[in-house]
C-alpha cells in the first residue's frame, strides 16, 4: 500500500512511492476538488492514452480548475511513470486536485493545482466474475441530475455514492451495484457502464447523466463493425426482465459478463463472449 518500492510522478518529478504524500489541509480532501483517470496499458502502450488525458483536462475544467500541463505532457508523464516502474501491462491512475494553500474554506482559487500519476499491476477488476458473470445488487443511491453535479466529469466527488453503493453490494455478497438515475432509468454500475442484449440487438442507457466511458464508446464501435444494432436509449427498470444477456464495460472492468442483477438472471451468452474477446484483441492490436 503506502510503504512499498516504486515511484510516483508528482508535480513534474518522480518521487519514491512512500514519499508521495500531501498535507492534511489539501482542499480536495475536504471539498472533493479532484478529478482522476483510470487507464490500462497493454504490452507497454496505454490504450487511448490521449483520450484519457483530454478527459482529465476536461473534467478539471468542468469542476472549475485548469491542469497546468498539456495533453502531450500528461501522455509523456504517464509513459515515464510506467518506464520508471518497469511496467508494461498495468493500470495507470492520474489525479489532479486543488492543494493546500492560503484558502482553507470552500473557495480555493489561490491554492495550487497539483497532479500525480501512479501505475501498478491490476488484474481482472471483478476477479472470477470475469468468466462466470458478475452478480450485481441494485443500489439505493441514484445517479444525479446533470443540473446537480457535472455528470460527465470523472470527478472524485461523484464517487461518494459509488463507494457507498459498492460497499452495500459487497456486504450482500455481490460484486457491484447497478444504479438507476434520478429519473428512475437504468444508468450504470459504480465504475463501469452497462449493456444488455435482447433478440440479437444491444441496448445501453443513453449517457446523459453519467460518464460516457471510453470503453463504452469503443465497444459500441466494435458492435457496429459487426453489423449489430445498438440502441442508446432510456431503459426502464421493468425492461430488465426481458433482457437475455448483460455485460459491463470500463477500463478496469474491460468487458465483464453479468449473470444477475437483483432478482433478474442473465445468460453469459455468445454475443457477450464474442464482444469480450473482440475487445481484448482490439486493445492489444
Ligand atoms: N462509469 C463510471 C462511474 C466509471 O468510474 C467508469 C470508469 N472510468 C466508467 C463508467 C467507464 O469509463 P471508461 O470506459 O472510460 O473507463
Amino acid at each position: 500500500y503506502d510503504d512499498r518500492d516504486g515511484v510516483i510522478w508528482m508535480d513534474g518529478k518522480l518521487v519514491p512511492w512512500r514519499d508521495a504524500n500531501v498535507h492534511i489541509l489539501t482542499h480536495a480532501m475536504h471539498y472533493a476538488s479532484a478529478v482522476f483517470e483510470g487507464e490500462r496499458a497493454y504490452g507497454g502502450k496505454i490504450f487511448k492514452s490521449h483520450e484519457h488525458s483530454e478527459r482529465l483536462k476536461r473534467s478539471a475544467n468542468m469542476i472549475d480548475f485548469e491542469i497546468p500541463y498539456s495533453v502531450e505532457e500528461i501522455d509523456a508523464a504517464k509513459a515515464e511513470v510506467m518506464k520508471a516502474n518497469g511496467l508494461s501491462d498495468c493500470y495507470v491512475r492520474p489525479l489532479a486536485w486543488r492543494g493546500s494553500g492560503p484558502e482553507m474554506g470552500v473557495a480555493a482559487a489561490q491554492n495550487p493545482v497539483r497532479m500525480a500519476i501512479a501505475a501498478w499491476e491490476w488484474g481482472a477488476y471483478y476477479g472470477a466474475a470475469k468468466m462466470k458473470g458478475a452478480k450485481l445488487d441494485i443500489a439505493k443511491w441514484k445517479r444525479p441530475d446533470p443540473a446537480t453535479a457535472p455528470s460527465q466529469a470523472k470527478a472524485s466527488g461523484l464517487y461518494m455514492i459509488c463507494t457507498m453503493s459498492k460497499h452495500a453490494a459487497q456486504a450482500k455478497g455481490c460484486s457491484d451495484a447497478m444504479m438507476f438515475d434520478y429519473r428512475g432509468y437504468v444508468a450504470e454500475a459504480t465504475g463501469a457502464n452497462i449493456f444488455f442484449v435482447k433478440d440479437g440487438e444491444v441496448h445501453t442507457p443513453k449517457a446523459d447523466c453519467f460518464l460516457n466511458g471510453i470503453t463504452r464508446q469503443t465497444v459500441i464501435g466494435l458492435l457496429k463493425d459487426k453489423q449489430i444494432k445498438v440502441h442508446e436509449r432510456h431503459i426502464e427498470p421493468a425492461e430488465l426482465e426481458g433482457f437475455q444477456q448483460c455485460w459491463l464495460t470500463g477500463t478496469a472492468a474491460e468487458v465483464t459478463p453479468v449473470a444477475e442483477i437483483g432478482d433478474y438472471n442473465f445468460e453469459v451468452g455468445a454475443l457477450t463472449h464474442d464482444i469480450a474477446e473482440t475487445y481484448e484483441a482490439f486493445v492489444r492490436a
